[in-house]
């Protein structure tokens, strides 16, 4: 191997990346690509409200097919760093574990694949047969407005097409080599507006209590959206919030509220699933609860990179090194592969979670040179 993903882990560990700061870290790939051969661009988007935020793509090569590698340098914030054993921002290895905020998510898993890139343009001269890219963002764990998104579309503008993307999320549960994400669930948030007429507790008969309908339409709005797919567990409505916000004891309020979020599979998109949700509560209300939902904005719809070519390669690769079958999920939260399918197909593999987002987030160094391996050995398959 002639680059080291450790060191790279380490340099990247080091710079102060919570998002919206770059802290170094895309400075850091910019140096290391440009020195390999890499064209580097950075860009910078922003839009009213939020701060701006850097972003790089980098490309080697001009043929197809273009194999992406995606993936974000932005961190969560270390929270009382006092309370970690090791300092979140130092990149320091204790015995056979590197420790850090990003270790894992996902700093680790960008050196790995920047390590396998530089390795392999090693061994076949300078040149890959097509063409490989970076796109990595640093706006992936706040609200994701200026990443990836903005990034794919400022690169198609260019001209830019992408083949296939591996995406470097930790998609692991407990080995390197045991899972890949190959989809994620849609996710959709709503409020239930249940309107009364407010009134004094006594006197209930001149009232019309607002939370009476709402507990009849939560509850009707609990049972199951349908019983999973294929590739996915069921759909799940969840109630995150009941807001009556009334702090007096002897009056009926005119209003109550209730958030929920959806998680949902590839049996909806999100018309549908709004659809059967409002038929739902129309029909339990029975004209006689008066209410509303308000639908907030999304945009994670859900998605599934159906088993093909690609899949096969990544997954022959995977068991070739680790010795693992891994098992393709489709669990978890959102992340940026939910922009990137509307480019390419695209496939989340990396580190181990456990301590993603945790004081002491940290990963074995083996599980870096497991990964490495795994990565490398894609890429000669898709140069093959
Ligand atoms: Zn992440």
């Amino acid at each position: 191997m002639t680059a080291d993903p450790l060191a790279i882990a380490r340099d990247l560990v080091r710079c102060r990346s919570v998002t919206p700061d770059e802290g170094g870290a895309l400075g850091f790939l910019q140096g290391l690509l440009a020195q390999a051969g890499f064209t580097v661009h950075r860009a910078v988007f922003d839009e009213p409200g939020t701060a701006p935020v850097d972003n790089l793509y980098a490309r080697i090569g001009l043929a197809k097919p273009n194999l992406l590698f995606a993936g974000h340098t932005d961190v969560v914030p270390p929270g009382n760093e006092a309370s970690w054993s090791h300092p979140p921002f130092a990149g320091e290895v204790d015995g056979d574990t590197l420790y850090g905020r990003g270790a894992v998510d996902m700093k680790g898993g960008i050196a790995c694949f920047v390590a396998a890139v530089l390795d392999y343009l090693a061994a076949v001269g300078g040149r890959p047969k097509g063409s490989i890219s970076f796109l990595i963002t640093g706006d992936e764990e706040s609200i994701a407005v200026n990443g990836t998104i903005k990034l794919l579309k400022w690169a198609a503008e260019r001209g830019e097409t992408f083949d296939h993307c591996i995406l470097g999320e930790p998609s692991n549960v407990a080995t390197v080599g045991d899972t890949i994400k190959a989809g994620r669930r849609g996710s959709l948030n709503g409020t239930l507006i249940v309107s009364g007429r407010q009134g004094h507790v006594a006197y209930p008969e001149r009232a019309d209590n607002p939370i009476r309908g709402l507990v009849t339409l939560i509850t009707a709005l609990q049972t199951p959206l349908d019983e999973g797919s294929e590739l996915f567990a069921p759909s799940n409505l969840e109630f995150t919030s009941i807001d009556v916000g009334n702090p007096t004891v002897n009056l009926i309020p005119g209003e109550a509220r209730a958030r929920f979020n959806i998680r949902y599979n590839d049996r909806h998109n999100r018309a549908a699933l709004k659809a059967l949700v409002e038929r739902r509560a129309e029909t339990a209300a029975a004209g006689r609860v008066h209410y509303a939902i308000d639908w907030q904005p999304s945009n994670a719809d859900v998605f599934v990179t159906k088993p093909g070519p690609f899949t096969e390669l990544a997954v022959a690769a995977i068991a070739e090194v680790t010795g693992h079958k891994p098992k393709l999920s489709t669990s978890g939260g959102t992340s940026d592969a939910r922009f990137i399918k509307d480019y390419c197909p695209v496939l989340e593999f990396g580190l181990v979670g456990q301590t993603m987002h945790a004081v002491d987030e940290c990963t074995p160094i083996a599980d870096l040179v497991t990964l490495t391996a795994v990565y490398r050995r894609i890429i000669e398959k898709y140069f093959a």
